[in-house]
């Protein structure tokens, strides 16, 4: 049923990106709207204690808390030139949500978000910021109550509006063209990733790059420009949740087999008869039983590396960058700097971390975790 819709997006989408209007209006507002560049910091105290060159890619600062806004900014201004009218999104920690509502207050458009039960309770102040935007956030009751549940009921309403809606999807994933427009959108943090190493470390390309992965928007946007630069190793930290087999887990490399999900042929956690296995982690934006096919990809063809953090390891490291750095991380980009631990490095070993997003709409889980 989707199908004319998805194929809209597919046939124009490319053509759209590469007009010199559309790559003003988008350029122009990631720097002056979302405060592009951001910085890439160098952590002193964390890379004395690891004997290591750690830099952090500040996707913090972003305006609204996260990488997500560079992806909705861009899908918006596309779906403006396909003159839809209504917004949809699915949202997971909220980030998604926030982002999609913002700019949509900013351009004047209708929003619904749709997101988990589970996930409104755990992540009430992104919540509260939706609806302040001005969102018309709905409450998903099936399945886990979590992201993929949104998910489906995003594409439920893409079906029954399929004219003037416009579907923004939060990650590199659902069907193509999204895993790859979004990760051209997001592909914006590793362009600046090269120039400010350059300046830092008088070259373009660091030995690692690091990245969590829920669906893998971050993950995609910090390693696009390093792809083909056989020397950086590429490095994907999943949610193993409670741990990776105790059933509560989000690990979609460790656990899962090919399926189809979303509309994209995929790494999936799943029953061997094809069920979707429920997921978990901590970290609602992790919380997801697949991974976009790109990361699929980089995993079967080995070319990135997957590791995984619990639910445990995150929330350490969550609080070791806080007490070292002064800087409170979401929970997702928390699993990322569990890497530190995966693996050994020499001094002279350059890791740049992607730092996804900030960990105020975390502080709850945070306290009653440490309580
Ligand atoms: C949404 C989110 C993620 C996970 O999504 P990806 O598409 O894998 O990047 C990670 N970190 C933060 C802060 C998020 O908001």
């Amino acid at each position: 049923m989707l199908f004319p819709n998805v194929e809209e997006l597919r046939l124009k989408y490319k053509e759209i990106i590469e007009r010199s209007d559309f790559q003003k209006e988008f350029e122009q507002l990631l720097k002056d709207y979302v405060g592009r560049p951001t910085p890439l910091y160098f952590a002193k105290r964390l890379s004395e204690e690891y004997n290591c060159k750690i830099y952090l890619k500040r996707e913090d600062l972003c305006h609204t808390g996260a990488h997500k806004i560079n992806n909705t900014i861009g899908q918006i201004l596309i779906a403006k030139h396909l003159g839809k009218n209504r917004i949809i999104a699915e949202t997971g920690a909220g980030q998604h949500g926030v982002a999609t509502a913002t700019v949509c207050a900013l351009m004047g458009l209708s929003c619904v978000v749709y997101m988990g039960a589970v996930d409104i309770e755990r992540q009430a102040p992104n919540v509260a910021r939706m609806k302040m935007l001005g969102a018309d956030v709905r409450a998903v009751h099936s399945g886990s109550k979590t992201l993929k549940d949104a998910t489906n009921e995003a594409i439920r309403d893409w079906i029954n509006n399929p004219t003037e809606t416009h579907y923004v999807i939060g990650s590199v994933v659902g069907p193509h063209p999204y895993p790859d427009m979004v990760s051209k959108f997001q592909s914006v943090i590793s362009k600046e990733i090269r120039n400010q190493l350059v300046e830092k470390e008088g070259k373009e390309s660091p030995d690692y790059v690091v990245a969590c992965v829920g669906g893998g928007s971050n993950a995609a946007g910090v390693f696009y420009h390093f792809l083909d630069d056989q020397k950086v190793k590429i490095i994907a930290v999943e949610a193993a949740g409670k741990g990776i087999n105790t059933g509560k887990s989000a690990a979609t490399t460790a656990l899962g087999k090919v399926g189809i999900i979303h509309g994209s042929k995929t790494l999936l956690m799943q029953t061997k008869d094809g069920q979707i296995t429920e997921p978990h982690s901590i970290s609602a934006g992790l919380d997801y039983p697949g991974i976009g096919p790109l990361h699929a990809h980089l995993y079967k063809s080995k070319r990135g590396q997957f590791f995984s953090a619990t639910d445990d390891e995150a929330m350490e490291w969550g609080l070791k960058l806080t007490r070292m750095e002064g800087i409170i991380p979401a929970i997702e980009s928390s699993h990322a700097l569990s890497f530190l631990k995966k693996d050994t490095f020499s001094k002279n070993n350059v890791l740049v971390f992607s730092l996804s997003g900030r960990g105020d709409k975390d502080l709850a889980t945070y306290m009653e975790y440490f309580d």
